[in-house]
């Protein structure tokens, strides 16, 4: 990397610690009597317009790069027995990871027990004070059913895409897997245009996301500022043990079990890796939101980890949907610690099926800052609680979200590393432009 890219990502991180230490500020000097009105002001009318503005950057790129991405990748990977090689090491290792991380965060919350000691009246006071908010998140109403699996063939591909709350990404990912199949099938013109098509919208997307991280730098101090100074810091030492646990199976995760996988499975060093993967964690960390992060993973694991960009176009959509290794984690830990809260003593069996809800709803949940709270409710369910109950941790959600976010960010990129050590023989180095589909009828028996 340049010596200016370098500069570059200390920028970035400089805004992240400034706006922390402003915020953590402006904060403690706020006390009991809430935010002054000038800093409400600053909030409302300069800082969290600026973060939205950098998010909104990020995120509009989201639906035509996940689009051109992964249509490209599947293509080029140029016949059905590749992408189902792929496809199946891809899932498997993303089943294997999350239910993992759910099996870390459950030893953990049984054996240090965050909701045994928590007072009674902290109990009451929070459920009072954020049921507003909990009925409000939970009024989506979103479960896994079977209309999930369902809902992944979409009626209208476009109507997806311009879902006005959040981009429903499993249709959109379906289609451009199609779109990608369809593509080895076309007369070689004819896909050569399609492709050429499809490159142009990657390239002129990564030119928008350079725009975007020119103003990276403080938008990550006005979305770092916004959560710290509104941040109640007072709930996180009531909370101190759920979180706790919550960030110790985050940070076992990150600094154990990923550096084993890197080391052993994707021969890479993980100091090299979480080295190179800095500007993919500072958004993460600062956006709380894996889409957002998306365009920004993958165009540094195909620069700078040197992931083969059909794999980076595959893997990397997919597990940004799929692959939320620490919203898992948090479901499972935030479930058995609201049973413990509530007195319920869950059995080993009732634990192994909130393992499965975890893992499922982790798959279902969306790529945005407490996306994963709606579908909570269903895990709660299995564990005996009260979905209301969600009111206890929502104070210190955002905080935890930034962090499982960053995790499950981290997470797809380890996968895009490991696929890339067993597949990328098979995708010698590419030039842009260069249009990788074989002839039609190789993948589909002619018509
Ligand atoms: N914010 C998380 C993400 O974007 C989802 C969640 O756990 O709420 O990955």
């Amino acid at each position: 990397m340049s010596e200016k890219g370098k500069k570059f990502h200390l920028y970035i991180l400089a805004g992240l610690i400034l706006g922390a230490i402003a915020g953590g500020i402006v904060n403690s000097l706020a006390g009991d009597g809430g935010l002054p009105n000038s800093i409400k002001f600053l909030l409302k009318n300069v800082t969290d317009p600026i973060g939205e503005i950098f998010k909104r950057m990020l995120l509009m790129t989201v639906v035509p790069l996940v689009f051109a991405s992964l249509s490209l990748g599947v293509a080029r990977f140029g016949d059905l027995t590749k992408l189902g090689r792929i496809g199946l090491k891809t899932f498997a290792y993303f089943l294997f990871t999350t239910a993992f991380a759910v099996g870390i965060g459950l030893i953990l919350v049984n054996i240090i027990q965050p909701g045994r000691g928590l007072p009674k009246e902290t109990t009451e006071q929070l459920m009072a004070e954020y049921a507003g908010e909990s009925e409000k998140k939970l009024e989506s109403n979103a479960k896994v059913d079977v209309n999930t699996f369902v809902n992944i063939v979409p009626k209208n591909p476009l109507s997806s895409a311009s879902n006005p709350n959040n981009s429903e990404m499993l249709p959109i990912i379906f289609v451009a897997i199609l779109v990608g199949v369809g593509i080895t099938r076309l007369r070689l013109p004819l896909a050569q245009s399609l492709t050429t098509f499809l490159e142009a919208v990657g390239e002129i997307t990564v030119f928008i996301i350079q725009i975007a991280m020119m103003i990276a730098p403080v938008g990550v101090f006005c979305l770092i500022f916004g959560t710290t100074a509104r941040f109640g810091f007072d709930l996180l030492g009531q909370l101190a043990w759920y979180v706790g646990t919550v960030l110790l199976a985050i940070g076992i995760m990150a600094f154990v079990v990923y550096p084993i996988i890197l080391v052993f499975l994707a021969k890479q060093s993980p100091f090299q890796f979480y080295y190179r993967a800095r500007a993919i964690i500072l958004t993460a960390f600062s956006t709380s939101s894996s889409s957002a992060t998306l365009p920004t993973s993958i165009k540094i694991s195909h620069e700078e980890l040197k992931v083969p960009k059909p794999i980076a176009g595959f893997v990397i959509p997919l597990g940004a949907t799929t692959n939320m290794n620490g919203t898992s984690l948090f479901e499972g830990i935030t479930a058995l610690f609201l049973a413990q809260v509530f007195g319920q003593n869950l059995e080993i069996g009732t634990q192994l099926f909130v393992v499965l809800m975890c893992v499922l709803t982790a798959v279902g949940a969306a790529g945005v800052p407490g996306g994963s709270i709606p579908l909570l409710a269903s895990v709660l369910i299995v564990a005996n609680v009260p979905p209301a109950a969600i009111a206890l941790i929502l104070g210190v959600d955002r905080i935890l979200d930034m962090c499982r976010t960053t995790l499950n960010v981290v997470g797809d990129v380890t996968a895009a590393v490991v696929i890339t050590r067993f597949e990328g023989k098979n995708f010698p180095d590419e030039t842009p432009g260069e249009v990788h589909v074989v002839e039609s009828s190789h993948v589909l028996p002619p018509t």
